[in-house]
């Protein structure tokens, strides 16, 4: 069994009994962490000298599109529906193997940002064959994943095999029957269509088809009420979750909470699109609603959570300040409730909730002997860590460029700000490739939006 021993880090555990160490050691064997403490040793491990380090849980990103990362830049300017018209036909132009390799690099940019685990919400499975490509390019980048598959209707190019959720439901049996049932590395979850009170009978099947199949369900929780309706048709479960969520109405979130339920929010994606309220946060996070993060579109953030948290933290913060203004308490004053979160709420989103959201607490997403070992390294040797709360120093004064090792699962993913086993040089031109095939198939340009109109339903 490999042995790997991290000496001498500044461990954030994230784990309630073992806390936050100074100057310790991680022993992990194996897939899994063997031991915390002072030294440690292990005659046969791998020792990663890791002083003047930050070691914490690996982050779970719970909503992205991986298949738009070749496409980065392209809606940067995008308002109102121009994020959908020039974006999502692109999909129709995408082969097998063009989404294999849109996926496997969204995944590898994501791990070099200290993500170690992915849902990655799939709009694009136009056929079988599709289905299998992204998954073998979130296990080729060995990133821990969630694959989301999509039951969303027709696409605007007509190119999809597949028809709506029912036609998809055979597929989702195969894809579910390849994959094992123990593989913690890979399991398989159910987007749903729309969770709307035209749809809702469509909507109905479709999450029992995903629990009869044994699988969690996500979808975009763009309008108010849509909780409170699959909770009167007695279908609300902590097996849902639901993304964005900016419309949620308290009465949607009592009840999530009341399920134990979590919320995915990406809060780069919802600032930027500019309509969506932002208090559901806060909201949420009252009323006992799990909050965990995701980035959500790679075509214009950059995958990675650690702007996600700032965002969030900053956002909240002048959330708390507006409502205090408005209520008269000027100058703002600390008192029960406000602010909202700390540093150390954003780093639970990012990490245990995260991990909760997909299903996975118990085993992922802490430093504890027995989890499994997906770690990163945050380097703070140069600038040294910021006083305080540590959680303060990830949250407030670290970027991707600070991650310095990544480990899933035991396997190194990046070490010395370098990632392993990738061919960084192919995978640029594969990308880039993607991008040249599916504009000259739809007909665009590069680093020009032609659509500024709606002209797609996504319902059609
Ligand atoms: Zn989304």
């Amino acid at each position: 069994m490999s042995k790997v021993l991290f000496k001498g880090a500044f461990v954030m555990s994230c784990n309630d009994e073992i806390g936050d160490l100074e100057a310790a050691d991680v022993l992990v064997e194996g897939a899994r962490i063997a031991q915390v403490g002072a030294d440690l040793a292990a005659a046969d491990a791998e020792v990663i000298d890791a002083a003047g380090m930050l070691l914490m849980p690996g982050m779970a990103d719970t909503h992205s599109h991986l298949w738009e990362a070749p496409f980065k830049g392209r809606v940067t300017e995008a308002w109102g529906w121009e994020y959908f018209t020039n974006m999502h036909p692109l999909v129709s132009w995408l082969s097998a193997e063009d989404l294999y390799t849109a996926t496997y690099a969204g995944a590898v940019e994501s791990l070099a940002a200290g993500v170690t685990s992915m849902f990655d919400y799939c709009t694009a499975v136009m056929s079988p064959e599709h289905a299998d490509a992204a998954i073998a390019g979130l296990r080729d980048a060995g990133i821990r994943a969630v694959f989301g598959y999509d039951l969303r209707g027709a696409d605007p190019g007509r190119r999809w095999q597949h028809g709506p959720s029912g036609e998809r439901f055979a597929d989702l049996e195969r894809v579910k029957g390849s994959l094992a049932d123990d593989d913690d590395m890979m399991r398989l979850a159910i987007c749903l269509s729309e969770v709307t009170p035209e749809n809702l009978d469509r909507a109905e099947r479709e999450i029992a088809f995903a629990r009869e199949l044994g699988c969690r369900m996500s979808w975009h929780n763009n309008k108010g009420g849509e909780i409170v309706l699959l909770h009167e048709r007695g279908l609300l479960g902590p097996d849902m979750l639901p993304a964005h969520g900016n419309y949620t109405t308290d009465e949607d979130l009592e009840l999530l909470g009341a399920v134990g339920g979590h919320l995915t929010s990406q809060p780069e994606a919802e600032t930027y699109a500019g309509r969506r309220s932002m208090t559901m946060i806060g909201r949420g996070h009252r009323r006992g609603v799990r909050i965990a993060l995701g980035v959500d579109v790679p075509a214009i953030m950059n995958l990675g959570l650690l702007p996600q948290m700032r965002l969030l933290y900053l956002l909240q913060r002048y959330i708390d300040g507006m409502h205090e203004r408005l209520e008269a308490q000027v100058p703002v004053a600390r008192r029960p409730g406000v602010p909202t979160l700390t540093v150390r709420d954003i780093v639970r989103f990012a990490t245990v909730n995260g991990q909760s959201a997909l299903g996975v607490e118990d085993t992922v997403g802490q430093i504890a002997p027995g989890f499994q070992a997906d770690l990163i390294l945050m380097d703070t040797r140069t600038f040294g860590r910021a006083e305080g709360d540590p959680a303060g120093h990830v949250v407030l004064n670290s970027s991707a460029g600070d991650v310095d090792t990544v480990m899933v699962a035991g396997k190194l993913r990046k070490r010395d700000r370098r990632m392993v086993g990738v061919d960084t040089g192919k995978l640029l031109a594969d990308r880039e490739a993607v991008r040249d095939r599916a504009y000259a198939g739809a007909g665009e340009t590069i680093g020009r939006m032609t659509r500024t109109h709606w002209e797609w339903s996504p319902q059609a």
